[in-house]
This record gives C-alpha cells, structure tokens and sequence, in this order.
C-alpha cells in the first residue's frame, strides 16, 4: 500500500486506514503514536479517499505542532506532487478560529481589521465596565482582585459557549444578575473598541456556524490531536464544522491521553473524550475506538516512574499498561541541591558531559519548567558555561511590563483603529494628558466611528498635534505631536526599500530608542528588587528576535478555498497594508503573540538546548530532558500546594499539579534527570526555604540520587545577603553585614548551615524562618 501506513504497527493501522465516514477516537497514553496517526491519517485522506487538502481541518496544539505536522507531511507525500499540504486549514483552534472570523466575521457583527484583545486590554474593559455601573448605581468595587473575578466568570461561561443572552434565566438573580451586567457592558465595550477577546475567537464561530452553517460547507474532515485539553465550545465547534456538508457528515478524528489534561484553567475538559462518544453515538454517528499501549519514545524506567506518579491521582483513573519499546535502560537520576544555583550549575556541567561532536547534540536536549521565572537563574549558568540555548517563552515573558509597553507601540504602528494599544501609549508617552483629556480624544473616535467606521485614531492625533484641540494643554498637543512622529517614522522605516528584516528590526529600534520605555521601566524598577537596565533592554531584544523570526503564513488560504462567499469590508487605514510583507507580518505576529501561541525566535541552523514551560512542551519528546526546581510550592505550585480550606479543591488543583508533571517526565526519550533546591539564591521570590517535592517521593530503587552543591564562604554570604534584601530591602545590606558569623543571634551549625536565632529574627522583622545552608 503506502510505505507510512506499513511503517505503523497494527492498532495505529487501525485507525489510519478506519472508514473516514464517523468518529474515530484514539484514547492512549504518551508516546503511543497518537500524532503520528494524526498525521498519517491526513496523508491518508488525501491520497486513498482523495480529499482535497482545503477541505480537511487539523487543529493541533501549538503553532509549531501544526508546522511540524505540515513538515512531516511535506516528506510524506513527497512522492505525490499533486497533494500540497500547505493549504490544509491546519492550526490550534484559535488561529483556524481567526482565519475563519477575518473572512466571515462580518456575518456575526465584527468590523474588518478587528484586533484581539489581551488580557491588559480585557481587565481594562472591564473597569470600565464597572465604572460605567457605579454611575448608575451599582455597588462594584473596581479591586484588582475584583476584576479577576469577573473576568474569570466570563471566560467560564464563554467556554461554555454562552454569551449574556445565552447565561441560563435561574442564574440571573442575585450576585449573578451584577456579574452579567458586567458581562454584558463589557461585551459592549469589546465591540465599540473592535476587538475580540481570547475565548471570543471561538465563541463567535460557534455563533457563525450555528446561523451560517454553509460558510465552512466544504468541510470533509476534522482531525484533533490532544482533545483531552479541549473544552465544550471545541468540542461543538468540531461537531458544527464537520456537520454541513452532506455525503461527508460528523467525519472526525480525534486524538488524545485524559492524564496529560493540563488546562482546566483555561477551561478544558478532559471528560469531554468520554463525553464525545456518547455526543455522537446519540446522534446516530458510528463512532470506531482505538486503544495504542505500546510506547515507541521512553525507555521502561521513565514509563515506570510515570505511572507510579499518576497511581498517585486522587482521582480515579485506569491504569495504564505501556510496554516499553525501547530496551536500553539507565536510571532516572535526582539531584538534591543546596541552592537553585548550585542546581543550575549541575545541569549545566551534566549538558557539557552529555554532548559529544558526533554524538548528543544541544538540540536533543530540553529544560522543562513549571514556570517561566524560573528560567533566569539557569539561563544565568549555561551563559557562563558557555552552552547555547533558546527560550521557547511562555505567558510570563509576554506579560512583563516592558514587553507590553513596546506591544502597544507596535499595534498604533500596525493599525490606525487600535484605541486600547494607542491610548495606553499616550497615557504612557505624552506628558500632562490627563484621564481627561484622554476621554476628549476617546470621545472623537468614538464620534467618528459612529459616523464612518472604523474611526481613525491616528488622524485624530495629526489633527490635534497640527491645530490643537479644546481640552488638550500646549504640553500635551507637544508630546501628541512628538509620539505621532514616532510612529509617522515607524510606519516609513517599515515600509522602507531594505529587505524585510532590516525593516523591522529598524522600526523597533526606533520605537525603543524614542518611547522611553526602558528608562521609565528601569526606573520604576530601581526601588524595588527587579531588573537592571541591561535585562530590560535584553528582553527586548529577545522580543525584537521573535518578530523578525517569525513565519509568515504566506497567503491567506482561507481566501481561495472560500472565496466565493461575503467578504469584510476593508477598512480604511492611512497606510496600505499590502504595501510591505514586514507590515503584515507585523500584524499577524501580534495576533499570534495574542493568541498565546508559542512562539520561538529564528536561528534554525544552530543547535540549541530548548528551555520551555511544560505546557509549552506538549507532545513534543527529547533524548535528554530536564525537571528542575521540583520543589513545594513550585512544582507543585503555590496554588495547589496551599490549603484552600476546601479538600475537593486541593486535590483537584493538586491532580493537575501531577498531569503537569506527568507530562513533563513523559518527554524524555532516554534520559530524565529531576532535581530540587533547599535554598533560593538571587530569586525573584522571598521564601527562603524550599521542600523537595511530593513528587520525588518514589519508591527507592527507581531512581538514583546524587547530591550537589557545596558553597563556599562568598557564596553563603552573598545567599545571606540576598535573603537579607528580600527580606528587609536594600537598608539591611549595610556594613554590619560584612559576615554571617559576626551577627549576634546567627551561628553556623556543624553542616556549614547558618542558624538565625527567633529573637534576632524577630529584631530583623522576619516572620518566616531563615536557614542558610553552605552550598
Ligand atoms: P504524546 O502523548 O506525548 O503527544 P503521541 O502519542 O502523540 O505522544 P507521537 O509523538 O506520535 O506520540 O510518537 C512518539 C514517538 O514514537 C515519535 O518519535 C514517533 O515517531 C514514534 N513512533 C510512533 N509510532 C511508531 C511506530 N509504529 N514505529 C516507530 N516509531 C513510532
Ligand atoms: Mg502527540
């Protein structure tokens, strides 16, 4: 038959080759091949079944996944020219979600050019929600802690694809009736700013398919890989897509493993595997399910130690019986370290060991962390080890204060309708624009676009800067004029005759070099224990590296397939927007960074350790993987490690702590090494004492233990004075600090650990023990 379907073994076989009429579900654990048949499936469909690849949806989890997945695919159908695999509709259910709004959007009320809203921009909206109804009456409180709240009551129900009218009448009464009036205020304010929120990418072609089911007619298959992070609108988004088209009805693949459900916080629901059956069934639908046990990645002492983590659910689950492929076996290895940077000098040292010319490369070779922070302090140690890497960023990196300055400079440049970006850089940039004023302009825009829409902020702004406006101080008009400049120049040096990179790297140069944004962050910063200006300026610079690296989605395939139905209007902008590709990739790059979709920088030639969150490892494997900083608090988190005071709660918080987990030790291929810290040291958070994870608690004989890190003087010191600061701020690093043992009330105990006593503590202000231990 074909030499990909050959290559499978008889299970995955099973459900490549399954009749594409009905539901195939592949239900298995890590490693089995689950994507693998994803992909050989596609291939499948169009070659066997003949389907044109235009017609065949692939949502995958990442951007990169859905790369790859076109990569692979690229190889397999190598020998069949006629089959372009670059115009499947392929991506996580965001961008397909996007690409289908940018062509139909008009049909659920949407504006061309509309931008999606980021969280910033979404809390915002919601202030002014609530501020809008304490006018009126209402008594809301415009906490942060508040605004949380709501935001999360709406993105819950909006994963539960119900919009205001939508919410069930029995929950209008009482507190819920003030929540969905925020809701409902706040689905106003999106509108009147022409953007669209995260879960809204999804809820708003829910809304299109359910009146214009024909707009994705054409349809013939739907293909999921990891539906176990999938939540009730996906689900029906995946019915709705592949429920049109007559002679190819309720066609879907999907593919996935319950324990490696990592995103309930985003909604997802892992039951939704159990529920698809049923779902379909219900409806008449065949549904075929394939079980994989066989795991093709790890060695059998990784597969043992990850079961033994998962026996431990407070949940109910199936065991799972994986046979391990591979037979070559070395033990799991722990590192029990003084400090986090003992424990980041280990890995360094053991990914010198480990590479060899012709042998292990850095690219074979990842860092798996719970949380982005934690990067730092080991990004510090293979800098000085001189090892190279790169940062696959995760939530964090984007939420950093000077990354969303230089985002919102960058969307006034990509669009003139961008209120929310362009009035966060006035507020920033122009002095002596008061809220006031800034209402005065807002109120213009909103006029303007009442009367012609979109408005156009950007000639808002040259027609004050040039005539002046009632309201608006000769300051202000000065520092208008000087902030439309910069983005006049911007917009020039983007649509210069360089190439394509120069473009951009030189309009982000302009824009950080004329906005003020690192010496206004680094001042800001200088009181508090953050960043100096060079990690200011290199997180730009890694910013900077993921624009120009990103890809560019060539043309919009969406638009051939599709063309014959209602097209957007398009919106008037003072540039043209086909212009220069730089531009549109400037734009698509904003909604992908929006979108959370993992981006990476460019540089493909050199190989590199990869450092990423474990979320952002999904489905990915490595011969070599790390888990550091398994510590309590950490990893577990903070959030599932603190009593909550409800036990279902915890326990649910604590179960997904283990997927987490679960899914970070299943990435490696041959070697794990897992590691903890009992110290913190130049750390981004003040509690000095760290347990070894839960999660370490394994039954001896499955892992070898190793201990690291014996400090020496300098280093107990610096430890010291670091918790001193964190402690008590930079006041306490005075010269009576000059040594641990000079201080009344701190002694060293035999181990070389420095003991702080309770009155001495309670004379430094210090709540919390403090144990310094010699590295
Ligand atoms: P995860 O749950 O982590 O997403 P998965 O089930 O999707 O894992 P894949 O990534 O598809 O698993 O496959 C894991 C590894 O096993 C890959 O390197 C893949 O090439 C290999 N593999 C899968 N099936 C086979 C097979 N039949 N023969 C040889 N190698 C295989
Ligand atoms: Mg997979």
């Amino acid at each position: 038959m074909y030499q990909f379907v050959d290559d499978l073994n008889e299970h995955q076989r099973a459900a490549v080759t399954a009749s594409p009429n009905g539901v195939v579900l592949v239900l298995a654990g890590p490693g089995t091949g689950k994507t693998k048949v994803i992909t050989a499936r596609v291939a499948y469909l169009l070659l066997h079944h003949k389907l044109p690849p235009q017609d065949v949806v692939v949502a995958t989890f990442t951007k990169k996944a859905a790369n790859e997945m076109v990569e692979r695919l690229a190889v397999l159908l190598q020998p069949y020219p006629e089959i372009d695999a670059k115009k499947l509709l392929i991506g996580t259910f965001h961008s397909i979600c996007v690409r289908i709004l940018r062509k139909y959007g008009g049909l659920v009320g949407l504006n061309a050019g509309f931008k999606i809203a980021d969280e910033t921009d979404a809390k915002q909206l919601i202030k002014r929600a609530l501020r809008a109804m304490a006018q009126s009456g209402f008594d809301v409180s415009l906490k942060d802690s508040d605004v949380k709240k709501y935001r999360a009551y709406i993105s819950a129900c909006k994963n539960k694809a119900q919009l205001p009218d939508q919410v069930p009448v029995s929950k209008k009464a009482g507190d819920l009736s003030t929540k969905l009036e925020v809701y409902t205020l706040y689905q106003e304010e999106l509108a009147r700013n022409n953007v669209i929120d995260f879960d809204d990418c999804l809820l708003l072609v829910h809304k299109l398919l359910a009146h214009h089911p024909s707009c994705m007619g054409r349809v013939k298959h739907v293909l999921v890989d990891e539906f176990q992070d999938t939540n009730k609108v996906q689900l029906e988004l995946v019915y709705q897509l592949s429920g049109y088209n007559e002679n190819y009805k309720h066609n879907v693949t999907a593919v996935g493993d319950p324990d490696q459900s990592i995103y309930a916080f985003r909604n997802a629901e892992a039951e939704n595997f159990y529920r698809m059956e049923d779902y379909y069934r219900d409806k008449g639908v065949a549904v075929l399910k394939v079980a994989l046990t066989q795991n093709y990645r790890s060695t059998s002492n990784i597969l043992t130690l990850a079961e033994h983590l998962m026996n431990q659910q407070f949940a109910r689950r199936e065991q799972k019986y994986l046979h391990a492929h591979k037979k070559d076996d070395i033990p799991v290895q722990v590192f029990a370290c003084a400090t986090n940077k003992a424990e980041a000098s280990k890995i360094a040292a053991t990914i010198k060991q480990a590479v060899k010319p012709n042998g292990t490369q850095y690219s074979d070779i990842a860092i798996l962390l719970r949380s982005g922070f934690l990067s730092r302090v080991i990004e510090q140690e293979l800098i000085h080890a001189n090892l190279p890497y790169q940062v696959v960023h995760g939530r964090s990196f984007w939420e950093r204060r000077e990354i969303r300055l230089v985002m919102d400079y960058l969307r006034a440049v990509a669009s003139d309708m961008d209120w929310l970006g362009y009035s966060r850089c006035l507020d920033f940039q122009v002095s002596g624009l008061g809220a006031k004023s800034l209402l005065l302009i807002e109120e213009q825009f909103s006029a303007q676009r009442a009367r012609s829409q979109p408005g156009n902020v950007y000639v808002i702004l040259e027609n004050i800067a040039r005539d002046g406006m009632k309201g608006i101080t000769a300051k202000a008009r000065a520092g208008i004029g000087e902030f439309v400049a910069l983005i006049k120049k911007a917009r020039e040096l983007l649509l210069s005759d360089a190439d394509e990179q120069e473009q951009l790297e030189k309009m982000f140069d302009h824009i950080v070099q004329h906005s003020r944004v690192v010496s206004v962050v680094n001042e800001e910063r200088m009181d508090k224990k953050g960043d100096s200006q060079e990690e200011i300026e290199a997180t730009l610079n890694e910013l900077k590296n993921q624009l120009i690296g990103f890809n560019l989605q060539e043309e919009d395939l969406l638009q051939d397939a599709y063309a014959e139905e209602d097209e957007l209007e398009v919106a008037e902008q003072s540039f043209d927007l086909t212009a220069s590709t730089s531009l549109e990739k400037l734009t698509q790059f904003l909604d992908s960074v929006y979108l959370y979709e993992e981006t990476k920088g460019a540089e493909k030639t050199v190989s590199k350790v990869t450092i990423t969150t474990v979320h952002g490892s999904k489905g990915l494997e490595w011969p070599i993987v790390f888990v550091p900083s398994l510590c309590e608090g950490i990893f577990p988190s903070q959030h599932a490690t603190s009593d909550v005071g409800d036990t279902a709660k915890n326990e649910a918080a604590l179960d997904e702590e283990r997927r987490c987990m679960y899914v970070a030790v299943t990435r490696a291929k041959e070697r794990l090494y897992l590691s903890y810290f009992r110290e913190t040291l130049g750390f981004g958070f003040g509690d000095p004492i760290k347990r070894k994870s839960r999660f370490l608690n394994l039954p001896k004989g499955l892992v070898q233990v190793a201990e690291t890190g014996v400090a020496s003087t300098p280093n107990l010191l610096s430890s010291f004075q670091q918790n001193m600061k964190l402690n008590m701020g930079p006041l306490a690093l005075g010269s009576g600090f000059q040594t641990a043992s000079r201080l009344t009330g701190v002694s060293r105990l035999p181990d070389g650990a420095v003991k702080i006593s309770k009155p001495r503590k309670k004379r430094l202000g210090m709540g919390r023990p403090l144990r310094l231990t010699k590295k």
